[in-house]
């Protein structure tokens, strides 16, 4: 797969097996491409009016840039988490009921449902359950994140994008979510950019080194960072650039 950004070409050749039920990282230095990579996979790229691609993405045996996909679709089954925790200015309930209802859910009860699994799910429950209709943006960052991400979880999808979702919270709050990473992979695919390669090392099973919108190396995760193939992987991860 290629994508062009106007004449900027973004990303080149890119040829990933991604693996189901496996939590795979993708890492580089700013400006490779990894967040571009990331929004193809349910093509919310392509809200960039300039954006171009070729080649295939194959998810569930059909091309997901084919004329006859139904983009809505794909974004239910490929859910995505910002970096920037981003709920709705609304009650915690109702950021967790917002997809479901739009998809047709009217029921109390079944939607009572959806939100403490979904919250249960992001391993918040205990700490909103007695206050489902206080503002979800009276959380603290930790718990807007993992509100997000119980929001992403209630239109039940197959595969969570995750654009560095630790990036802007406190030690503690990433611990929480890299746990919680490691529980959703029973149950979903994970695909994670993340600059912070301890992080990749602890939680992912695979990893992709991007570098100037190509893949370098991709691998188990335990080899590219004890046994890198290539020099330009061991200099990333030795810290000698980026
Ligand atoms: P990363 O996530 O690794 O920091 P990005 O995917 O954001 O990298 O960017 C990859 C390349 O695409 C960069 O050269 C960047 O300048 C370019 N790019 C990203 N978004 C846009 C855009 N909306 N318009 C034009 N170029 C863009």
């Amino acid at each position: 797969m290629n994508l062009w950004y106007g004449n900027t070409h973004a990303l080149k050749n890119i040829d990933l097996d991604i693996h189901a039920n496996e939590v795979t990282a993708i890492i580089g230095p700013s400006g490779c491409g990894k967040s571009t990579y990331i929004k193809t996979l349910n093509r919310m790229v392509e809200m960039t009016p300039i954006v171009r691609t070729s080649g295939e993405i194959e998810y569930r045996g059909k091309n997901i840039f084919d004329k006859s996909y139904h983009v809505e679709e794909l974004r239910t089954q490929v859910g995505m988490v910002f970096q920037k925790p981003n709920p709705f200015p609304k009650s915690i309930y109702d950021n967790i009921a917002y997809g479901p209802r739009i998809h047709g859910v009217r029921n109390k009860k079944k939607l009572d449902e959806i939100v403490e699994k979904s919250l249960r799910g992001a391993a918040i429950w205990d700490e909103v359950k007695d206050r489902l209709n206080q503002n979800a943006n009276g959380l603290s960052g930790g718990q807007q994140q993992r509100i997000c991400i119980a929001r992403c979880l209630a239109i039940e999808p197959d595969v969570i994008l995750m654009d560095e979702p630790t990036s802007a919270l406190d030690p503690i709050s990433t611990l929480k979510v890299e746990e919680l990473v490691q529980e959703l992979k029973k149950d979903f695919s994970i695909i994670i950019v993340t600059h912070n390669m301890q992080q990749a090392a602890r939680i992912s099973d695979k990893t992709a080194f991007f570098l100037n919108g190509e893949v370098v190396e991709y691998a188990e995760t335990d080899k590219i960072f004890s046994m890198p193939s290539d020099k330009r992987t061991e200099d990333y991860i030795t810290g000698r650039f980026g």
